[in-house]
């Protein structure tokens, strides 16, 4: 650690401190700025000159006043007690700061992030004499009913286990004892810090190969995102980027979700504090919360600790990766955290490129997505953990060409693209079918335990595409020379596209049932409306009219099949036999 120095406040500018006298300062120490001790963090060195962003608001604070530098970088707290925790950019916990200082963050306060009173149950789970190194699980947690946390030995250090006991300990006392090879003594706790900027250590790194399910059909079926896989949904205003984050927060079979709120209205944020700690897990039928990191960036928080809130929330996320856990980390909009990063940037008067954002915008970017990966974790016992990424980014006016759109683009191997015009025709999820794309599409087959249905699905979602793409064209030649001119297979065609759009791709997130669709229930869906098709197809070949088709009762059966229950799904199965029934009672007109 460099030693602590003491500076002199030269200038403020916004978010922005400049400091002399800074002697012995390094990039990315946290310092405490003025009388007040703000929190704040060196972005920029010249000599013993340093440009600092602050975390809070730089209001009254003037030149002169004292920078003291921690000599420590802008670390997390990693430990028991992150689970149900709601936090700002910066760890500090918001119900707690709500509870000790009333509805106002008061400036430089210092509330740790984990609760330094709880105590927790630890179990060791190696015996005392074990061989331990970085990573290695030494005991658990039953830290929620959902989440049991893995205590791990901290990154770097090394040595033998002594003293290790199960017991009720707060995060800070010791659970035992490492010695280290030339015999010096390291207590061991549950809790550790890691700098947020440092991608935590893996072993080795995994393809992504398999599908993260969302039970959202449009997602599932054709754009699905992988575990460990990255993911973009970019859109206008109102198009429902925040409603399928909510979603996949909610649904996504992942073991935590850390969830980034950026608020792009006034209320959004208080909406996600409200209604989180609401929401039942369905899997398990537990408060939702039990597996859920929440970060909080309000429009009226500072925007250094936006730009913070990103590294803070995927270093929680490795941390739970490194258990050996499936984390999803939903980040709502990564548009608010590059703004943040543009008015920081237009502060220390660096050279604009695009749109006045940095010229290191995508740099920043790539490397936030580049934490997501399927990854064998180091130390022992083996295991395989995974962190999924998925960004919403809100271009100004829906513009793809936005920079942080394109850099985001740049990386990520899904991308989910919201349309306004669908959003206006209240077609939800907004999720074009036209433009949108996952590279994941292959491990599809996967979701299912038989190969041979999940091969069938893989067959029938591309069936599907085709027959969607067909409707694009069929459109066009229908605008251009009237619907006369197609004939009944392509009118069948247009059909069963919009069956697919009406009654497969569209999906109320606010219905009870249909909020949410098993990988079983979207494989009898899709065979209905495909079966359908082609029953349709076979009775027009024999002279049956493709409006007597069109009509018959069974397309009811088919348009509420999503509304059906999971536990009654051979009541989709048996839409099939009704196709016949009905079809084979249609009269052909001699
Ligand atoms: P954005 O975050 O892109 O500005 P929102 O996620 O807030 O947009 O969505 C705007 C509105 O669109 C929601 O309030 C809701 O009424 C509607 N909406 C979006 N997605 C869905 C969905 N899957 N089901 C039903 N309504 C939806
Ligand atoms: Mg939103």
């Amino acid at each position: 650690m460099s030693e602590t120095s003491v500076g002199k406040i030269v200038k403020v500018a916004g978010p922005v401190v400049v400091a002399e006298q800074m002697t012995g300062a390094r990039m990315y120490d946290v310092v405490r700025v003025g009388e007040e001790n703000l929190i704040g963090e060196i972005v920029e060195l010249h000599g013993d000159q340093a440009s600092i962003q602050v975390y809070e608001d730089t209001g009254g604070i003037g030149p002169g006043e004292k920078v003291v530098n921690t000599g420590a970088p802008l670390s997390v707290e990693l430990g028991p007690g992150l689970i149900e925790s709601i936090y700002d950019g910066i760890q500090r916990p918001l119900d707690r700061l709500v509870e000790m200082q009333g509805q106002f963050i008061l400036r430089g306060s210092d509330v740790p992030g984990l609760d330094r009173e709880k105590r927790w149950h630890f179990t060791p789970t190696i015996e005392n004499g074990a061989e331990v190194g970085p990573g290695d699980i030494i005991g658990e947690v039953q830290e929620t009913s959902l989440m049991l946390q893995r205590i791990l030995v901290p990154p770097r250090l090394r040595g033998t286990v002594q003293d290790l006991r199960e017991g009720e300990f707060t995060v800070e006392e010791p659970i035992g004892v490492l010695v280290g090879p030339d015999g010096e003594r390291t207590e061991l706790k549950m809790m550790h810090k890691w700098p947020v900027r440092t991608p935590r250590p893996v072993r080795r790194r995994l393809a992504p190969d398999e599908i993260l399910m969302t039970g959202q059909r449009v997602i599932d079926a054709f754009f699905p995102i992988a575990k460990g896989g990255t993911a973009c949904v970019p859109g206008p205003f109102g198009t429902g980027k925040t409603v399928v984050q909510h979603q996949l927060a909610k649904w996504v079979n992942a073991d935590v979700v850390v969830y980034i709120g950026c608020g792009e209205r006034g209320n959004e944020m208080t909406d996600v504090l409200m209604e989180f700690p609401e929401l039942i897990d369905p899997h398990s039928g537990e408060p939702l919360m039990r597996r859920v990191v929440l970060l909080a960036n309000t429009s009226d928080m500072p925007v250094a600790a936006r730009e913070a809130s990103v590294y803070t929330g995927i270093t929680m996320a490795e941390y739970f990766r490194d258990m050996g856990y499936s984390v999803a980390l939903m980040a709502d909009s990564t548009s608010r955290w590059a703004e943040a990063m543009r008015e920081i940037s237009t502060r220390l008067e660096e050279m604009p490129a695009e749109e006045g954002y940095p010229a290191y915008l995508g740099a920043r970017i790539a490397s936030f997505y580049e934490r997501a990966g399927k990854v064998v974790c180091t130390g022992s016992p083996d295991r395989q953990g995974a962190l999924s990424i998925i960004g919403a980014v809100s271009p100004p006016g829906g513009d793809l060409s936005d920079s942080v759109v394109q850099a985001t683009l740049h990386v990520v191997k899904v991308f989910w693209s919201l349309q306004g015009r669908l959003a206006q025709q209240r077609h939800f999820p907004a999720i074009d079918w036209l433009t949108s794309y996952s590279f994941y599409k292959q491990y599809l087959p996967g979701c299912f335990e038989d190969k041979d249905r999940g091969e069938a699905m893989a067959e029938m979602t591309k069936q599907a595409m085709g027959l969607l793409e067909e409707e694009a064209q069929l459109i066009e030649i229908v605008r251009l020379v009237g619907a006369e001119s197609i004939g009944a297979r392509d009118r069948m065609v247009l059909e069963t596209a919009k069956s697919i759009r009406e009654d497969f791709l569209h999906q109320n997130a606010f219905h009870k049932v249909d909020t949410h669709t098993s990988m079983d229930k979207q494989f009898e869906i899709l065979k209905a409306i495909l079966y359908f098709h082609a029953q349709s197809l076979e009775a027009i070949e024999q002279g049956v009219d493709t409006k007597d088709l069109c009509t018959l009762p069974v397309r009811t059966d088919i348009a509420r099949a999503k509304f059906v229950e999971e536990q009654e799904l051979e009541r989709i199965v048996a839409i099939r036999d009704t196709i016949d029934e009905q079809i084979k009672g249609l009269s052909v007109p001699a």
